[in-house]
């Protein structure tokens, strides 16, 4: 139920002397699990379950969606460990509404025996449903946030994105990305023109998801330069056009 990453994080910080509460507040986990973990260091880590693609791995499984909710997940997603609740949320303003209905058919078609729930917040929708095995999915859940920490795929999760790189960069433009029209001057003839372009820009705080966002554009070859500390941006106009075409309106 919870990843092993996670319960190696528990055992190392017991045995560096601390203590079964401030394991559990550090890392999301009920004390009571953090004391059976400590008691029973041999116990299974994780309870199968039959839906879940990574305990059962001879489940078929939609590759292109989960692709899709991994950059979702890596952009503007969480899970939220609680009491052994493992809740997936995935938040945008309203001005999206073409997006809220992606992230949920994605989390439908990959745990279609799951509820989603649209949980209106002031000037946001987050899209969100309980399930224990998005720990399996998504193991570079961890304390602290994201570009705190090293966000690193294990192997069968960059296969996967190598064989649907448009469906990664479509979960990471659509969350972390816009679409926006910049202009220039140019002189033509003596006379000074201005010409407007489309370019898009990603942008996160994350070096290792911003390294991601680059190879996945890389496998698409498409054109792209890093823009700032925490930006990078797709602005030649054939390799606007083939991120348009990979990835369809943010909506
Ligand atoms: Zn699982």
């Amino acid at each position: 139920m919870y990843n092993d990453r996670v319960r190696s994080a528990a055992r190392d910080a017991l045995a560096a002397g601390s203590s079964v509460s401030d394991v559990a507040r550090s890392l999301g986990v009920a004390r009571s699990t953090i004391r059976e973990w400590r008691d029973r260091p041999n116990s299974p880590s994780r309870q199968i379950d039959k839906q879940c693609p990574r305990c059962s791995p001879h489940r078929s499984w939609s590759l292109c969606s989960y692709a899709a909710l991994l950059g979702f997940y890596l952009g503007d997603g969480c899970l939220s460990t609680h009491v052994g609740k493992v809740v997936l949320r995935v938040s945008w303003d309203e001005s999206h509404p073409g997006i809220v209905d992606d992230v949920s058919e994605l989390i439908a078609t990959l745990a279609p025996h799951r509820t989603v729930f649209h949980v209106p917040a002031p000037g946001t929708t987050v899209v969100q449903a309980g399930w224990k095995h998005w720990l399996c999915l998504f193991p570079q859940h961890g304390p602290g946030r994201k570009h705190e920490r090293t966000i690193a795929l294990e192997p069968w999760q960059q296969e996967i994105v190598d064989a649907h790189p448009a469906d990664f960069l479509r979960g990471l433009f659509h969350s972390d990305g816009c679409r926006t029209r910049n202009w220039a001057t140019k002189v033509v003839a003596g006379e000074k023109k201005r010409y407007d372009y489309p370019r898009w820009e990603f942008s996160n705080r994350s070096d290792d998801i911003h390294a991601l966002c680059g190879a996945a554009l890389d496998k698409l070859q498409i054109p792209w330069r890093r823009s700032g500390r925490f930006h990078l941006s797709v602005s030649r106009r054939e390799a606007v056009a083939a991120l348009d075409a990979a990835i369809g309106p943010k909506a």
